[in-house]
């Protein structure tokens, strides 16, 4: 439906900051002329969603929890539109226009100490378990801290370049740590990095998956662990 948006900074805002009319109706003169309309927008719409996600698509990547119907409250739609669907995904599957997905770009901040103390022991030829265990955190904390320690770190100051960096990266098959280490930003951070630069759902490659093809460059943990457990099961059943 071509729609035409009216706001913010109306004269009458008491059913709306936002008002829609339909492109052809006559009140979008009428917004203009006595409701201090500026530069009115006309475009495409198929549902009540898409103008909200079109208009508030800055707000709705800085807030992720507030809903689409947050939004929405704050448009009037007139009589013209009651036509338009409420919302494009229940039909669709998804919104047609889906605001470009931005991103906040979040520090990695990791205890400088124990990236030392890990680095130390595993040069000491320490286990990660041991490190672990020794310094009372996870594993998967030791390890993170040793990836810090070990992974050279790269500076990209510009958000979107970094997104392309992090999207190159993980197809490569980098791990979401690995890339976390490497840009020196939160593991969020670089899933929605992939995102905003991919387009695509930062679960849509499965890294694991990739590892567990044989291949000579990758340390063949999972073969290992499944070789084992195989073990077992023979024993088991011996
Ligand atoms: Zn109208």
């Amino acid at each position: 439906m071509q729609l035409t948006i009216h706001g913010p900074n109306l004269n009458k805002q008491n059913k709306g900051t936002f008002h829609v009319h339909t492109a052809g109706c006559r009140d979008n003169d009428r917004e203009v002329k006595n409701n201090g309309s500026v530069d009115p927008y006309t475009a495409e719409f198929a549902s009540r969603d898409e103008v909200a996600s079109f208009i508030y698509a800055d707000h709705m990547a800085e807030d992720p929890s507030a809903s689409v119907a947050d939004y929405v409250a704050d448009f009037h739609f007139a009589p013209c539109c009651d036509a338009l669907p409420f919302s494009t995904s229940a039909k669709a599957g998804k919104p047609r226009s889906q605001p470009k997905a931005a991103y906040k770009v979040k520090e990695l901040k990791f205890d400088a100490k124990l990236v030392e103390q890990v680095a130390k022991r595993r040069a000491g030829g320490e286990s990660l378990a041991t490190i672990a265990k020794a310094l009372k955190v996870t594993t998967g904390k030791a390890a993170m801290a040793e990836l810090v320690a070990t992974t050279p770190r790269v500076a990209v100051a510009d958000p979107a370049k970094l997104a392309r960096a992090v999207a190159k990266d993980r197809k490569a098959g980098a791990s979401w740590g690995l890339l976390a280490a490497r840009y020196g930003i939160t593991e969020g951070t670089c899933r929605a990095a992939y995102t905003a630069a991919s387009g695509q759902p930062w679960t849509s490659l499965d890294y694991r998956r990739k590892k567990a093809e044989p291949k000579p460059a990758t340390k063949a943990v999972r073969p290992r662990r499944q070789a084992a457990k195989r073990t077992a099961k023979a024993k088991a059943a011996a």
